[in-house]
C-alpha cells in the first residue's frame, strides 16, 4: 500500500500512509494525517494549533478481494486560541464524524444492495447488520426527503395494510411514473393532511384521481382538488366485486349442513381467481361449483362478465352501454351481491367511466404495486422501524421484486 493506492482504491485524500498490519483476514493501514494548520471548526479563526492525542480510530474500508481494510486514524485535536474550543480533527473520508466506515465502504455497500440482503451485505463485507441497514437508510433518507410534484398529473389514492404492528398506511402515487409521492399514517382524509400543504401550488394541475369504491377519500379529493375528476379504477372495481362475492360464499356456506360445507371451504381462491389463469383441473372444479351451487355460480360468471368490460370495451360510450346491461342482468338474478354491485355501479358511473375518459389510467398498475408492498412486508427483516419501512417503499418502483432483497 502507499498514499497514491489509498487515493485510487478507497478514496483517501490528505493523509499519509504509514504501516500495514495484517491480522487473519484483515489489512489494518495505519494513517496519519498530512495538514500541518486547519482553521477553528467553531469560529473559523486561524489561530490555532493541532496537538496529538496519541488515540487512534478504527475506520472500516473497502474490502480488497475477501480481504477486510482498517484505517487506523492518529487522532488529533483542533485548540482555538480564539473561542478556546478543542476539537477532533474531522476525518474527511467518512460520511459524518461519528460512523466507523469510509464514503467508499458506503458506496460499496448501497451498490451491493440493490442485489443482497442486508444479512448477505454484512456477511459479506463484515460490517454489522445495524451498520449496513443505516447506511442504506442513510441514502434512502437523502433521496427522498423532497419529492417533486412539477409535472404530476394522475394520482392513485390506495390505503394499504402493513400488519397489526404498523396497521393502515395512505400511499399516493403518481399514476404515470409510478413514483410515490406521500405516505400517510392511518386510512382516510386524516392520513392525507399533510401531502395537502405540499399540493397547495400544484392542484390546479391534478387532472384525475384514482380511488377506492369505499369512498373513503371522495370528500377529501372533493375538498383538496375540487377541478379533479374521480375515477374508480379496474383494480379496485374487482376487488369490491370480489369482496361481495366472498361474502356470498360464505353466507352460503353457513347455511349448508356439515358435510357440504367441506366442499365450499378453501374455495375462495377457486372463485376469485381469473378464470383464464386456472389450471384445467381447477377450471373444472370451478364449473362444477358453478353447477352445484346455482346463485354462487352465477356470481363468479358475472364477475368474469365485469372483468370482460374493462379488457373489451374500447371507448367510453361501449363502456356505459355494457356497465348498464351488466347491472341489468345484476338485477333480474335476484342475488343480493350482484343487486348490490348494480346499486354501486349507477351510482359511481361517472367515476367509473372516468377510466375510459381519462385513457385507461391506470399504466402503472395500483394491483403489482400493493402485491410488491406485500412482498416487502413479508421479507420480516428491520421493518420493525416503521420509518426504514416507509423509505422502502418510497423505493420500490425501482426494485424488482423477483430478487430477495
Ligand atoms: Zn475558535
Amino acid at each position: 500500500m502507499t498514499t497514491s493506492s489509498l487515493y485510487h482504491t478507497q478514496g483517501i485524500r490528505g493523509y499519509k500512509y504509514i504501516n500495514t498490519k495484517r491480522s487473519g483476514d484483515t489489512e489494518t493501514y495505519l494513517l496519519c494525517s498530512k495538514a500541518k494548520h486547519l482553521p477553528c471548526p467553531r469560529c473559523k479563526s486561524r489561530k490555532t494549533s493541532l496537538v496529538k492525542t496519541g488515540k487512534t480510530r478504527m475506520i472500516r474500508g473497502l474490502c480488497i478481494g475477501l480481504k477486510k481494510t482498517v484505517m487506523c486514524v492518529e487522532i488529533r485535536r483542533i485548540i482555538c486560541k480564539d473561542c478556546h474550543a478543542s476539537i477532533q480533527e474531522p476525518i474527511l473520508f467518512c460520511p459524518n464524524s461519528n460512523v466507523g466506515f469510509t464514503k467508499w465502504a458506503a458506496r460499496f455497500v448501497i451498490a451491493l444492495r440493490k442485489e443482497m440482503s442486508i444479512k448477505a451485505v454484512a456477511h459479506f463485507t463484515g460490517l454489522h447488520w445495524d451498520t449496513v441497514k443505516s447506511i442504506e437508510k442513510a441514502r434512502l433518507e437523502k433521496e427522498y426527503s423532497k419529492i417533486r410534484l412539477a409535472n404530476v398529473e394522475y394520482l392513485g389514492i390506495d390505503e394499504v395494510y402493513l400488519g397489526k404492528i404498523m396497521g393502515y398506511i395512505t400511499v399516493v402515487r403518481d399514476l404515470d411514473s409510478g413514483a410515490v409521492l406521500f405516505i400517510g399514517k392511518g386510512k382516510g382524509g386524516d392520513a392525507l393532511k399533510k401531502f395537502k400543504k405540499r399540493l397547495k401550488h400544484r392542484s390546479k394541475h391534478i387532472k384525475a384521481v384514482a380511488i377506492d369504491m369505499a369512498n373513503s377519500y371522495s370528500a377529501w379529493v372533493k375538498d383538496v382538488l375540487p377541478n379533479a375528476d374521480i375515477v374508480y379504477d379496474h383494480f379496485h372495481v374487482i376487488k369490491l366485486m370480489n369482496e361481495r362475492m366472498n361474502n356470498l360464499r360464505k353466507s352460503t356456506m353457513n347455511k349448508l349442513e356439515d358435510e357440504q360445507k367441506k366442499e365450499l371451504k378453501g374455495k375462495r381462491f377457486l372463485l376469485l381467481r381469473n378464470e383464464e389463469s386456472l389450471s384445467k383441473k381447477s377450471a373444472a372444479e370451478l364449473e362444477r361449483l358453478r353447477f352445484e351451487f346455482k346463485d354462487l355460480g352465477t356470481a363468479s360468471l358475472m364477475k368474469e362478465h365485469l372483468r370482460n368490460i374493462y379488457k373489451l370495451a374500447n371507448s367510453c360510450k361501449l363502456a356505459r352501454t355494457a356497465f348498464l346491461l351488466w347491472c341489468q342482468k345484476a338485477e333480474a338474478s335476484g342475488i343480493k351481491c350482484l343487486k348490490q354491485m348494480a346499486k354501486t355501479i349507477r351510482r359511481r358511473l361517472q367515476g367509473l367511466l372516468g377510466y375510459w375518459r381519462h385513457n385507461r389510467i391506470t399504466s402503472a398498475s395500483q394491483e403489482g404495486f400493493n402485491n410488491k408492498i406485500g412482498w416487502l412486508t413479508r421479507q420480516a427483516y428491520g421493518y420493525r422501524d416503521e420509518k426504514y419501512l416507509h423509505l422502502k417503499i418510497y423505493d420500490l418502483p425501482n426494485i424488482s421484486t423477483r430478487k430477495y432483497l
